[in-house]
């Protein structure tokens, strides 16, 4: 009989957690899991699910456009955000409850309330005060968005913020140049809010590809995005009607709503990790090891709270992997390279691979890199001027394919049938035998020619 009230405590119901706590159950460990908000963690309460969901919403606008051009008359139409705000809480509230189910169905139990450290068995279940002990603790607590403390900051959202909003503001000052910030200023522009998005770096999307970066700057435009460079917000000051923001060159815009989307970090704060004698970064994520393995060697850690690639896909393979190291007796690392991801922006990006500056400082002059632009079937009938941009990279005499790297519709749907190629090592002379499938976007990718030098 064991010491501990359980085998494993997983601290966070998000997918890593989940995908853990579910696995150990199932071969028979007693598990508890702690979760202080709804169970599904960020991806499905306050991240990708919600805005895939308001990504949909915000194509409706340019397809209604678009509609009259293949002969639909479009009367009067209008966009009623409270009305997309809370199908999306529905179906978040169905897919959370889905989470909750899973645990149950398997046998784990569920504290619906913070979990901290007391010592490095034990852990405090914060609303109940009840003390709990296990031989394996997971950490699975996630990150937060995070914002820089210029004066004013108390007046701006956060993503999380943005999901639940009172009603849709006339104007949107988003702050930030990476996938959140991206994807939120598609999104609001979308809906016809004023937008705009002030970016500290020269180009969006920094450690993207140079000319993807260069292409997404270019749609944010298209889709009537005033974007603005190499300006970074000092101070925020409340009006009567909305807000002004000041820059670092004493430039100030004013708008309805100011929108940090300034990045996220790990939430430990708090945590107790330093009770249990479990290492962090500077920035406050868990130093973990291949094995997902902390400093303290019966405490593990998954998902963004370990800040390796913060996507939910990883944090599953990671929760799976570390289940299959503690208790399949089959030590296994995670696999981080070629991880095919996505942004939602409007068109999306999806890339897998390395960039053609990362290829470059691999294999310096041992590579090709294979381009095209073109404007797809469905927008010339449009008369969209958004185009399609894809590149491939190959390296050494046999080609083998590096990196790909699409933007244009349906990208991250395609690069998660390339990745699989990437990940199997093919060469260009596979893409180029396997015959097009015609007309779509896609088929460019088995017909590319190599960038004119
Ligand atoms: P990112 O790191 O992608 O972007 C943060 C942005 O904020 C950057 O442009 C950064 O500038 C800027 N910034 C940071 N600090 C300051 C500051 N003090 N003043 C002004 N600007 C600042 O973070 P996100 O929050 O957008 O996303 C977090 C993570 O979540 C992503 O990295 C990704 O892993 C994940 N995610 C994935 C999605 C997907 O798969 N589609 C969607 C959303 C999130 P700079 O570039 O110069 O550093």
């Amino acid at each position: 009989m064991s010491k501990y009230d359980y085998d494993l405590f997983v601290i966070g119901a998000g997918s890593g957690g989940v995908r853990s706590a579910r696995l150990a159950a199932q071969l028979g460990k007693r598990v508890a899991v702690a979760e202080e908000s709804k169970p599904g963690g960020t991806c499905v309460v306050r991240g990708c699910v919600p805005k895939k969901f308001m990504v949909y919403g915000a194509e409706f606008g340019n397809a209604i456009k678009s509609a009259q051009k293949y002969g639909w008359s479009v009367g009067d139409v209008s966009f009623d955000w409270a009305a997309l705000r809370d199908s999306i809480q529905t179906e978040v509230a169905r897919l959370s409850g889905i989470y909750s189910n899973v645990l149950e169905k398997n046998g784990a139990t569920l504290y619906s309330e913070r979990a901290e450290f007391v010592d490095d068995h034990t852990v405090r279940l914060t609303t109940s005060g009840k003390e709990v002990t296990a031989e394996t603790i997971l950490i699975a607590v996630g990150g937060r968005p995070w914002m820089p403390p210029i004066k004013g900051a108390e007046h701006a959202i956060m993503s999380d913020d943005a999901f639940l909003l009172d009603k849709l503001p006339e104007s949107i000052l988003i702050i930030g140049g990476g996938y959140i910030a991206s994807e939120f200023a598609g999104i609001f522009a979308g809906m016809g809010v004023k937008t705009v998005q002030a970016y500290r770096g020269d180009q969006l999307l920094k450690g993207f590809d140079d000319d993807v970066r260069s292409v997404a700057g270019t749609h944010q435009k298209l889709l009537g995005i005033d974007t603005r460079f190499n300006i970074s917000p000092t101070e925020i000051k409340k009006t009567t009607g909305g807000y002004i923001v000041t820059f670092d060159d004493g430039s100030k815009i004013g708008t309805d709503l100011v929108f940090m989307a300034t990045g996220r970090k790990a939430h430990t704060a708090g945590l107790g990790l330093d009770k249990a004698g479990v290492d962090m970064s500077k920035s406050g994520a868990v130093v973990v090891d291949e094995f997902s393995r902390s400093s303290v060697k019966h405490i593990y850690a998954v998902g963004d709270v370990t800040d390796r690639v913060n996507l939910t896909p990883v944090a599953i393979r990671e929760g799976a992997a570390f289940v299959d190291t503690v208790y399949n007796d089959r030590p296994t690392a995670y696999d981080h390279n070629e991880i095919a991801s996505a942004v939602f922006t409007i068109p999306p990006i999806g890339v897998v691979g390395l960039n053609e500056t990362e290829a470059r400082a691999v294999y310096g002059d041992d590579m090709e890199v294979y381009t095209t632009s073109f404007k797809p079937m469905k927008n010339a009938l449009a008369e969209k001027e958004q185009r399609c941009y894809m590149k491939l990279i190959t390296e050494g005499k046999t080609e083998r394919v590096v990196g790909i790297h699409i933007v244009g519709d349906d990208s991250p749907e395609i690069i998660q049938a390339l990745g699989i190629c990437v990940k199997a090592g093919l060469t260009k002379a596979d893409f180029d035998r396997t015959c097009a499938v015609h007309p779509t976007l896609a088929e460019e990718i088995v017909t590319l020619k190599a960038r004119a030098s």
